[in-house]
């Protein structure tokens, strides 16, 4: 009676997430003086990232806000613009995590509005000093000259921990990022320098309410939340978000990623007062203890499916692994990283044995 004829089920289209949902004009106000504003972008399951603006005396916060270049520019002016605001009485630029979607728009709102910035105190780029883009060569690249792009792309294919090279992002996405379309240059993918940190637990004076700074990494290492245990908002960032996982790569600096984002998951669960939890991707939702119990649930599951995967197909190769784990559509460097983060948990935990076979990792289960 339920069955669905296969080429149904081929038709219909994959439903998609709250998070991939293109950015809305539409501003919405969270509570007085907290308005949740959307811009775009363009990036792997992702259609927007939420802009928080703050409001008090002085003006304006923002949490995240977006990426470099113009369309994200133009709708962060044209949001503020129907807030009664402009760039003018914005403030202070507060950033959840070192993610391009995330702190794109602080060099311009830094160099044209002296906006202070604030983080978490371990706030920096992943790949520290290493960093391509932190490379001053990388900064007088011209994106609009195919030689330099060329250049970026090398520079980008940089090798992977398990032994594989990198495959850099294709010469239309780098474009369409950076090039002269949105007025970005490479400069705005540097990680910024935040002119104010605070530490785990400090409390944050931000539009008249006492938020509670809370640093739970995993999704990256210096992930911060913020937590108003007034009124229960809390701000998750990336940590924490409505139907996805976050993203736990191999690629960062964190020795065991997805053991440091299980002890965030299990700390979130403690604020079981949270009345809303205000995401950077997606609807604002109020059950958090229970989406943090699935998320760990989810690693659980793949843990479990890992074990098995290697019970099958003996010594592999992470992108051997990652063929079994993912579907096609997604394989590749973020699927290969997240493999990569999860095989190095079960290493560290003593259940599987790294091997390698000319410069490529392999992993074989005792
Ligand atoms: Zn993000």
């Amino acid at each position: 009676m339920n069955k669905i004829h296969p080429e149904e089920s081929n038709l219909s289209p994959r439903p998609i997430r709250q998070e991939q949902e293109p950015a809305s004009e539409e501003i919405t106000e969270i509570a007085k003086g907290i308005y949740r504003l959307q811009l775009p972008v363009s990036m792997p399951g992702l259609g927007h990232v939420n802009c928080y603006a703050l409001e008090d005396k002085k003006g304006f916060s923002l949490v995240d806000p977006g990426l470099p270049g113009k369309d994200s520019w133009n709708s962060l002016e044209a949001r503020l613009d129907d807030l009664g605001t402009n760039f003018k009485h914005v403030h202070t630029a507060i950033v959840t995590h070192s993610h391009v979607d995330h702190y794109g728009g602080v060099h311009r709102l830094r160099d044209d509005y002296d906006v202070e910035v604030l983080t978490h105190s371990s706030f920096s780029s992943v790949f520290g000093t290493d960093d391509i883009m932190e490379d001053p060569d990388a900064a007088s690249l011209d994106l609009a000259n195919d030689e330099d792009i060329e250049k970026l792309r090398e520079m980008l294919s940089r090798p992977t921990p398990w032994g594989t090279k990198r495959e850099p992002p294709s010469v239309e996405e780098l474009r369409k990022w950076s090039g002269s379309n949105t007025g970005a240059d490479s400069k705005s993918f540097q990680v910024p320098k935040p002119s104010l940190t605070v530490e785990d637990s400090e409390e944050l004076e931000i539009a008249g309410r006492t938020w509670l700074a809370l640093h739970l990494p995993g999704h990256t290492h210096d992930h911060l939340c913020l937590y108003d245990p007034i009124d229960g908002f809390f701000f998750s960032g990336d940590h924490v978000l409505p139907t996805i996982t976050p993203h736990i790569g191999g690629m960062g600096n964190m020795e065991d990623p997805l053991a440091v984002f299980f002890n965030s998951l299990e700390r979130t669960k403690e604020f079981s007062k949270v009345s809303l939890v205000l995401p950077a991707h997606g609807h604002p939702f109020n059950n958090l203890v229970e989406r943090a119990n699935d998320i760990i649930q989810h690693h659980v599951d793949r843990l479990q499916l890992i074990r098995e995967t290697g019970d099958s197909i003996g010594e592999a190769s992470v992108d051997d692994y990652m063929k079994h784990l993912f579907k096609e559509r997604s394989w590749g460097d973020m699927a290969a990283s997240e493999t990569y983060a999860h095989l190095e948990h079960l290493r560290i935990l003593g259940e599987v044995l790294p091997e390698e076979k000319q410069g490529v990792k392999t992993y074989k289960f005792a």
